[in-house]
């Protein structure tokens, strides 16, 4: 299947000088939940902006359906909703008002049917005559998804969707997105959490310095996650692992006194019970122990660290 938005040898170097993004290749399929994960300036925003047809590309090409974002920009951005990190709205205006005006900058014919079924969609239904400042942080976010979505555009990206929002609200969201996928739009969020990876995507692309370093199905990638490190301080400083532990591939570090063991929390065993015995086995005494499971962010780190 044709992807439905194609990214080619794209880079964006900005009047100040600087290359903010350098010779991206990407593909986003036809309803996938996408998640470009990224450091602070990475260039999350820069590459969405392109594709939006925000900002202007230095470098490549850019096609949402087979539209050139340049050539054929009304017709690329048509198909396309942004749900920006910040909230603005006209805090004024009635939450109908506001979805229904959105639609027509787009230059769409009216049609009350479509803001209806996409209030309803969203839980909003009840709110249409509000005005946008009575309604919580949560409902907000929901009204700047009914604007994205008033045109009824194909891919929809959300820049940060759940950021600083508590863990009740943020699941909300999940269902929501969940929900339109279903619809079959093409979802492409950027996200700081996890578990927001975790729940929603389908493939996840790591994105830093301007490059993209990593796409990978969301099963691949958490397989990485799934590792854990086990941190054994011992009693007594040793000067080498004993040959008998080699297999477990341990770390020494802390001048001798700690110990670090990997291990896989999706394997069918964790190696644990015998390591200690084994440990035991050697004469090294352990005075305590912790364990701490690898995050998103080392693997950015390892990433990033790559030569
Ligand atoms: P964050 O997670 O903090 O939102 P990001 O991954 O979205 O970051 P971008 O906003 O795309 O990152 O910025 C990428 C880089 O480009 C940063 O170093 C930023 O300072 C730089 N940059 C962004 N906009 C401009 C601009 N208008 N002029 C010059 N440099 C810019």
């Amino acid at each position: 299947m044709t992807p439905i938005i194609s990214v080619a040898n794209l880079s964006k170097t900005y009047g100040s000088g600087f290359r903010a993004l350098n010779d991206i290749n990407l593909e986003i399929r036809r309803g996938e939940i996408f998640a470009l994960l990224g450091p602070n300036g990475a260039g999350k925003t820069t590459l969405i902006s392109i594709i939006c047809g925000i900002a202007n590309l230095s470098a490549g090409k850019v096609t949402v359906d087979g539209h050139d974002i340049n050539a054929d920009y009304r017709a690329a951005r048509s198909l396309i909703g942004l749900v920006p990190q910040e909230l603005h709205t006209d805090a004024f205006e009635s939450v109908w008002a506001t979805v229904s005006f959105s639609r027509g900058l787009f230059g769409k014919p009216k049609n009350p049917a479509h803001i209806e079924k996409v209030l309803k969609d969203l839980s909003l239904w009840d709110k249409k005559d509000a005005k946008i400042v009575t309604l919580s942080g949560g409902m907000k976010r929901r009204v700047m998804i009914a604007k994205a979505l008033s045109h009824e555009p194909q891919v929809l990206f959300l820049d940060e969707p759940t950021a600083g929002v508590d863990v009740e609200l943020r699941k909300g969201m999940w269902e929501v997105v969940r929900a339109l996928q279903a619809k079959g739009v093409t979802i492409i969020l950027t996200t700081h959490y996890i578990e927001e990876a975790e729940e929603m995507a389908d493939r996840i692309g790591v994105i830093n310095k301007g490059e993209i370093i990593l796409v990978e199905d969301k099963a691949g990638l958490m397989q990485k996650l799934g590792k854990k490190r086990l941190k054994l301080y011992l009693q007594q400083k040793v000067e080498a692992i004993p040959p008998a532990l080699a297999p477990y591939h341990l770390e020494l570090s802390g001048s001798g006194c700690e110990l670090t063991y990997n291990y896989d929390t999706k394997g069918e065993r964790t190696g644990i019970t015998s390591l200690l015995s084994d440990l035991r086995n050697a004469g090294i005494r352990i005075s305590d122990l912790d364990t701490s499971q690898s995050s998103l962010e080392d693997i950015f780190v390892s990433l990033v660290r790559a030569p």
